[in-house]
Formats: C-alpha cells, sequence, structure tokens
C-alpha cells in the first residue's frame, strides 16, 4: 500500500470516497478456502461458451480478465483454478462491506456488489482518515482488500482508486487535477469509450491535458455544445454529479384533501404550516435543501393549480419555508372559491456544494412533485 499526497487542503468543496474492493469474487474464493491464496483463480461460465466473470492478480498477469471468453482464459493460464461463481456467498460480504459504509454516511451509491461511491462532506474528519479507517475495517470484519480513491467529485475518486489496486490508497487534491489528469489517455475520461475515444484522437486529442488546454469554445465547436461542454469539465477534474443513494427523493411534498371546503387561506394555512414542518423534517434528513418550493391548490370545482418560486437562496429551515409559501399563496387570490385540497412540496434538491451549476445541475429533478391529476 502506498499514499500518495497525504496533505489535505482545508477546504475541500466536496470530499467524495470510491471504495472498490480488490477481485472481489476470486478474493471471496480465496478467502473461504486458504489453500487458493497465491494462486490464479479465474471465477466464470465454465461451460463451452462461459465467460470469465472475475479473475485474481495472479491470474491476470497471464492476461486473463473479465468479460474473456473462458476457453481463451483456459488457453493464457492453464494452471488457474477454475471456478463457477457463488453469487449468494458474494452478496453476504457484500452486505458486510456496505453495513462499514453505512456507519460513516448515508449519501452512499452503489456501482455493483464490490464498488460504491461515498460522499463524506458533511463529516468532520479528514476523508483520507475515513478511507483509511474503512479499508482497515474492511479487512478486519472481512479478511477482505478494497482499494479507495479519495477526491472531490466522483470522476476523480473513482480515476483514484484504480491507480493503486490492489489494497491501496490514492488522493487527488482539488489543486492537483488538472496536473493529474494532464498526461492521462482521454479514454480515461468519463463517459469515454473506445469509439469516442477514437473520435476524439482523430481531431489530436491524444491526452486529457490537451483537451484542458483549449478554450471551452473550441471544444463545443468541434463535438457540440453538450458534449463539448462534458469534455472540458472533466478535462478540468470538474464533475458536479452528486452520489445518488438508491431511493434518494428528487423532490418531496405533502398535500391534504379537506373533508368539507375551506372557505379561506387562513382557514388552511395551519395545515401549510405543518407541510412546512415536514418538508423541513425530510430536507434535513437527506441533508438537501430545496431550490424551489411549490403550492397546489385545488378548488371546490376540482380545477388544480400550482404556484411555484425559487428563492436567490435555496431553503430547508421551517420558516424559510414558509416565508416563500406566504408568497405563492398571496398568488392565489380565492375571488369566493372554495379550496378542496392543499399541498406545499420542495423540488429541485441540492445539498451543500452543489450550487454550482455545471454538469447534471438538477434540472428534471423537478418532475413528478404533484403531478396534475
Ligand atoms: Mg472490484
Amino acid at each position: 500500500m502506498s499514499i500518495r499526497a497525504t496533505l489535505i487542503g482545508a477546504d475541500w468543496p466536496r470530499k467524495i470516497l470510491h471504495v472498490d474492493l480488490d477481485a472481489f469474487y476470486p478474493s471471496v474464493e480465496a478467502l473461504d478456502n486458504p489453500d487458493l491464496i497465491g494462486q490464479p483463480i479465474i471465477v466464470g461460465g465454465l461451460g463451452r461458451r462461459g465467460v470469465v466473470a472475475s479473475a485474481s492478480y495472479e491470474a491476470r498477469e497471464s492476461g486473463v480478465h473479465s468479460a474473456m471468453p473462458m476457453e481463451r482464459a483456459r488457453r493464457l493460464c492453464p494452471d488457474a483454478v477454475f471456478l463457477r461463481p457463488r453469487f449468494s456467498r458474494y452478496r453476504e460480504l457484500s452486505k458486510q462491506v456496505f453495513a462499514i459504509y453505512e456507519a460513516w454516511t448515508e449519501r452512499l451509491e452503489p456501482l455493483s456488489m464490490d464498488e460504491a461511491y461515498l460522499d463524506v462532506t458533511h463529516h468532520i474528519s479528514s476523508p483520507v482518515d475515513i478511507a483509511k479507517s474503512i479499508r482497515a475495517s474492511i479487512r478486519r470484519k472481512t479478511g477482505l482488500t478494497g482499494s479507495a480513491g479519495v477526491s472531490t467529485n466522483k470522476f476523480l475518486a473513482k480515476l483514484a482508486s484504480d491507480i493503486d489496486k490492489p489494497d491501496g490508497l490514492t488522493i487527488i487534491r482539488p489543486e492537483d487535477a488538472r496536473a493529474f489528469l494532464a498526461a492521462l489517455p482521454v479514454e480515461k475520461l468519463w463517459g469515454v469509450g473506445p469509439a469516442n475515444a477514437e473520435r476524439l484522437r482523430s481531431h489530436g486529442f491524444e491526452q486529457i491535458g490537451q483537451l484542458a488546454a483549449r478554450p471551452l469554445e473550441d471544444l463545443e465547436r468541434i463535438f457540440g455544445e453538450r458534449w463539448g461542454k462534458q469534455l472540458w469539465e472533466f478535462a478540468h477534474g470538474r464533475d458536479c454529479r452528486r452520489v445518488e443513494p438508491p431511493g434518494e427523493p428528487k423532490s418531496i411534498s405533502s398535500e391534504t384533501t379537506y373533508e368539507s371546503d375551506r372557505p379561506s387561506w387562513n382557514a388552511v394555512w395551519p395545515n401549510i404550516e405543518r407541510f412546512a414542518a415536514d418538508l423541513e423534517r425530510r430536507l434535513e434528513r437527506w441533508s438537501l435543501s430545496a431550490r424551489t418550493v411549490t403550492l397546489k391548490v385545488r378548488f371546490q370545482d376540482f380545477t388544480t393549480i400550482t404556484r411555484s418560486h425559487t428563492p436567490s437562496v435555496p431553503v430547508r429551515q421551517v420558516d424559510e419555508i414558509l416565508k416563500v409559501a406566504r408568497r405563492l399563496v398571496e398568488r392565489v387570490p380565492l375571488d369566493g372559491r372554495r379550496i378542496r385540497l392543499a399541498g406545499l412540496g420542495g423540488s429541485n434538491l441540492i445539498r451543500p456544494g452543489e450550487q454550482a451549476t455545471g454538469l447534471d445541475d438538477g434540472g428534471p429533478r423537478q418532475l413528478g412533485l404533484f403531478e396534475l391529476r
């Protein structure tokens, strides 16, 4: 194991970890059968048309890699131990490892059984200390090893975890990102596969640094506005994608239908206050703020309207939410109509450090809030 650049800048915009267990399936097999330790192990389909699911590092030295036809793997590494996958056992260990992550943060995004992003921005500890602790816990509690990357966004954290595998810890500080990326081949950019890499090369871009050296307008002209911008952002080490726990809300709202229609906003306001408190509690739980607050009203004739406001500063606290709600209420004069239903919601949800606009800045998150029926 080596630790590079352990010094951490005082202010990280976000603190993101990517943790990836090393050769997970073969490592579990060696864990359960110590006779296999140090041997080339290949896990996958063993029939004629089988494919390699995962190979130990010893087998990788012979050129075996995942997704390779098993017949080819047998030719390359005839002395390997060939095993069928035992998914239930892998899931069991995966659960133990994820329990370790969950003790640190609920902002956890699994990519597979053996890979996850963790957002530890809110944590007072340094992200490097957290990564060290997590790696030690994985080893102690499961006997497996994992490699971790520490940086300020998902793109860099994932790149980092791959640098020193197996059993490594690599830190890319925000201020080092550009220098770090400069000499890497363009394939290392998120979203650039072989076909896109070919396209980049055909325009003379071999290394990430060559993209970063060009003005944004050039890349937008050559590759189109959307992809050009994306390439430019990633080439500068910027990535606004959030760590998205499965099930994290895109919007939060509450509403109520009255048994008997209400004659005035005054009669409805206590409900609005309760919705605001509810919104605060649920935003708090996910460490989110709402950029947009929406009021929904249905009148006795079933006409339904929504009014939204996006204040300059995102809201989370109940009094901030109510201030916006009051403005929205003022925009809906009743003119004698009675209120059958009232609702309040927050959307465009973001968390601290995400205020900056950029890729995936949450545009679609408004969808689904109070869909009109
Ligand atoms: Mg892995």
